[in-house]
């Protein structure tokens, strides 16, 4: 997909608790660019999976149901939405049953097929360009998005992060879901969480959200000044 030339198109990866939906959205927001968050697109779809009594311990059921969720999300930084079937959905896609499911669900090709179509459809219509989060987005989604980014951090740091996002959950119980989830994601043959060679990794380990933020506004506007 290629940008015009006043839009621009920002990929940013990385695992789960590296800050990336807090970085992007703040990024979006600050260079009036839209915003989609993918990891909320599959929870959606994993969140139909549930609710519909599909089992998603088994892939072919999971294939055959892929393509019938109905998908929306808002892309305002601001205010990103998300629904299914047209039910907001953004509550229950965070709940821990979800989290432990979709990475079974975002494995399975047809899923992945359905959910980057949806996404490709998202950054080509989105006119002064977009933030797109993910895991994958750099290396399939949109691999010649204009910046790629991906963050890494490291395990108690985002175990950390993201048990303080959870309201004081379990620190321990926190870190192992992570890696859990992360290797799941790392390991599957479709798509693979993975830093893609043109991307630029940023360790958020040391850095406040605000120089995250500031690092990747700094390297976009490096971009556009390249054109
Ligand atoms: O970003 P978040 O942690 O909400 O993502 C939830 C899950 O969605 C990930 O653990 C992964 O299984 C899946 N995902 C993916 N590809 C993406 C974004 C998320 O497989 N581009």
């Amino acid at each position: 997909m290629s940008a015009t030339v006043e839009s621009v198109i920002v990929a940013i990866d990385g695992p789960a608790g590296t800050g990336k939906s807090s970085t992007s959205k703040a990024v979006a927001a600050a260079l009036g660019l839209s915003y989609l968050d993918t990891g909320a697109q599959y929870r959606a779809i994993t969140w139909w999976m549930i609710t519909n009594g599909v089992d998603v311990a088994d892939p072919s059921a999971i294939a055959t149901a892929a393509d019938k969720p109905a998908i929306v999300s808002g892309t305002d930084p601001a205010d990103p939405t998300i629904t299914v079937d047209g039910v907001d959905a953004s509550g229950p896609i965070r709940t821990p049953e979800v989290s432990a499911k979709v990475s079974a669900v975002s494995a399975v090709p047809e899923v992945r097929t359905a959910i980057t179509d949806l996404q490709r459809t998202i950054a080509a219509s989105a006119v002064m360009g977009i933030v797109v989060e993910g895991r994958d987005i750099g290396t399939t989604v949109l691999p010649d998005a204009d910046l790629k980014i991906f963050l890494t951090a490291s395990p108690e740091a985002r175990a950390a992060r993201r048990s303080g996002e959870l309201k004081g959950a379990d620190l321990a119980a926190t870190k192992e879901a992570l890696i859990k989830r992360d290797a799941a994601d790392s390991s599957r043959k479709t798509s693979p969480l993975a830093k893609a060679d043109d991307a630029i990794e940023v360790d958020t380990t040391e850095l406040t959200l605000q120089q995250v933020i500031d690092r990747v506004i700094a390297l976009v506007e490096t971009k556009r000044a390249a054109r």
